[in-house]
Protein backbone atom coordinates (compact mmCIF):
# COMPACT_ATOMS: atom_id res chain seq x y z
CA UNK A 1 0.00 0.00 0.00
CA UNK A 2 1.18 3.09 -1.23
CA UNK A 3 1.15 6.57 0.64
CA UNK A 4 -0.66 10.34 -0.68
CA UNK A 5 1.79 13.14 0.39
CA UNK A 6 0.16 16.22 0.45
CA UNK A 7 2.47 19.04 -0.71
CA UNK A 8 1.93 22.64 -0.35
CA UNK A 9 3.63 25.92 -0.08
CA UNK A 10 2.62 28.45 2.54
CA UNK A 11 3.76 31.56 0.48
CA UNK A 12 2.08 31.20 -2.87
CA UNK A 13 -0.62 29.01 -3.74
CA UNK A 14 1.08 25.63 -4.46
CA UNK A 15 -0.71 22.03 -3.54
CA UNK A 16 -0.09 18.84 -5.08
CA UNK A 17 -0.77 15.36 -3.95
CA UNK A 18 2.08 13.03 -4.96
CA UNK A 19 1.34 9.19 -4.45
CA UNK A 20 4.38 7.53 -3.10
CA UNK A 21 5.72 4.04 -2.14
CA UNK A 22 3.42 1.05 -4.41
CA UNK A 23 0.66 -0.09 -5.61
CA UNK A 24 -1.57 -3.77 -5.65
CA UNK A 25 -0.87 -3.57 -9.61
CA UNK A 26 3.08 -3.73 -8.68
CA UNK A 27 3.76 -6.93 -7.55
CA UNK A 28 4.72 -7.70 -11.37
CA UNK A 29 7.67 -7.12 -12.92
CA UNK A 30 6.26 -7.14 -16.28
CA UNK A 31 4.01 -4.33 -14.92
CA UNK A 32 6.97 -1.96 -13.34
CA UNK A 33 8.65 -2.16 -16.50
CA UNK A 34 6.19 -0.36 -18.27
CA UNK A 35 7.29 2.48 -16.02
CA UNK A 36 11.06 2.90 -17.22
CA UNK A 37 12.52 3.63 -20.49
CA UNK A 38 12.78 1.11 -23.16
CA UNK A 39 16.25 0.66 -22.85
CA UNK A 40 15.86 -0.31 -19.29
CA UNK A 41 12.64 -2.32 -19.54
CA UNK A 42 15.00 -4.29 -21.71
CA UNK A 43 17.59 -4.57 -19.21
CA UNK A 44 14.92 -5.59 -16.42
CA UNK A 45 13.28 -7.89 -19.01
CA UNK A 46 16.94 -9.62 -19.54
CA UNK A 47 17.61 -10.37 -15.81
CA UNK A 48 14.16 -11.96 -15.50
CA UNK A 49 14.30 -14.10 -18.61
CA UNK A 50 18.11 -15.31 -17.73
CA UNK A 51 16.82 -16.21 -13.81
CA UNK A 52 19.11 -13.99 -12.14
CA UNK A 53 16.84 -12.23 -9.82
CA UNK A 54 16.24 -13.14 -6.45
CA UNK A 55 14.35 -10.51 -5.12
CA UNK A 56 13.32 -7.16 -6.37
CA UNK A 57 11.66 -3.78 -4.26
CA UNK A 58 9.69 -1.19 -6.10
CA UNK A 59 8.88 1.94 -4.88
CA UNK A 60 7.38 5.30 -6.14
CA UNK A 61 10.30 7.94 -4.32
CA UNK A 62 9.09 11.37 -3.96
CA UNK A 63 11.36 13.58 -6.15
CA UNK A 64 12.24 16.93 -7.85
CA UNK A 65 13.59 17.51 -11.35
CA UNK A 66 16.27 19.67 -11.80
CA UNK A 67 15.69 20.61 -15.33
CA UNK A 68 11.98 21.75 -14.76
CA UNK A 69 12.54 21.86 -10.91
CA UNK A 70 8.81 19.63 -10.95
CA UNK A 71 7.75 17.67 -7.67
CA UNK A 72 6.62 14.26 -8.68
CA UNK A 73 6.82 10.50 -7.77
CA UNK A 74 9.79 8.57 -9.31
CA UNK A 75 9.51 4.93 -9.92
CA UNK A 76 12.72 3.38 -8.63
CA UNK A 77 13.34 -0.42 -8.83
CA UNK A 78 16.40 -2.18 -6.83
CA UNK A 79 16.86 -5.90 -8.21
CA UNK A 80 18.48 -8.08 -6.28
CA UNK A 81 20.61 -10.88 -7.85
CA UNK A 82 21.49 -14.19 -7.21
CA UNK A 83 24.92 -13.12 -7.01
CA UNK A 84 24.26 -10.67 -4.70
CA UNK A 85 24.58 -7.90 -6.32
CA UNK A 86 22.20 -4.62 -6.45
CA UNK A 87 21.06 -3.24 -9.98
CA UNK A 88 19.14 0.06 -9.64
CA UNK A 89 16.89 1.70 -12.05
CA UNK A 90 15.24 5.40 -11.58
CA UNK A 91 12.75 6.52 -14.31
CA UNK A 92 13.11 10.06 -15.95
CA UNK A 93 11.54 13.14 -15.75
CA UNK A 94 8.26 12.55 -17.54
CA UNK A 95 7.84 16.15 -18.37
CA UNK A 96 11.53 16.39 -19.61
CA UNK A 97 13.33 13.66 -19.21
CA UNK A 98 16.02 14.97 -17.06
CA UNK A 99 16.96 12.46 -14.02
CA UNK A 100 15.16 13.70 -11.10
CA UNK A 101 16.73 14.09 -7.73
CA UNK A 102 15.10 11.60 -5.15
CA UNK A 103 14.54 13.35 -1.58
CA UNK A 104 15.27 10.29 0.37
CA UNK A 105 13.83 10.64 3.93
CA UNK A 106 10.18 12.00 3.57
CA UNK A 107 9.16 12.79 6.97
CA UNK A 108 12.76 14.06 7.94
CA UNK A 109 13.31 16.44 4.61
CA UNK A 110 14.62 19.67 6.36
CA UNK A 111 13.49 21.57 4.01
CA UNK A 112 12.29 21.69 0.01
CA UNK A 113 12.08 25.09 -1.52
CA UNK A 114 8.76 25.76 -3.08
CA UNK A 115 9.51 25.13 -7.03
CA UNK A 116 7.51 27.82 -8.02
CA UNK A 117 7.52 30.79 -5.89
CA UNK A 118 11.44 29.82 -4.78
CA UNK A 119 10.36 31.34 -1.77
CA UNK A 120 8.33 29.58 0.60
CA UNK A 121 9.53 26.45 2.76
CA UNK A 122 7.69 23.25 1.21
CA UNK A 123 5.17 21.36 3.71
CA UNK A 124 5.06 17.91 3.70
CA UNK A 125 2.10 15.58 5.06
CA UNK A 126 0.54 12.78 4.49
CA UNK A 127 -2.95 12.67 3.38
CA UNK A 128 -3.96 9.58 2.90
CA UNK A 129 -3.30 6.05 1.17
CA UNK A 130 -3.70 4.02 -2.32
CA UNK A 131 -3.26 0.93 -3.33
ZN1 LIG B 1 11.72 17.59 -15.43
ZN1 LIG C 1 5.56 28.59 -3.23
Amino acid sequence: MGKILQISCPKCNYLKQIHVGHGMADFHLEQIMTYFTEEDSKRIMKYQSEGMIEHFHYDRKLSICPGCRRLDSTPTLELILHSGDTVKFHAKCTYCNEEPEILRDISNEKSVTCPYCNNGELSIQQAGYWD
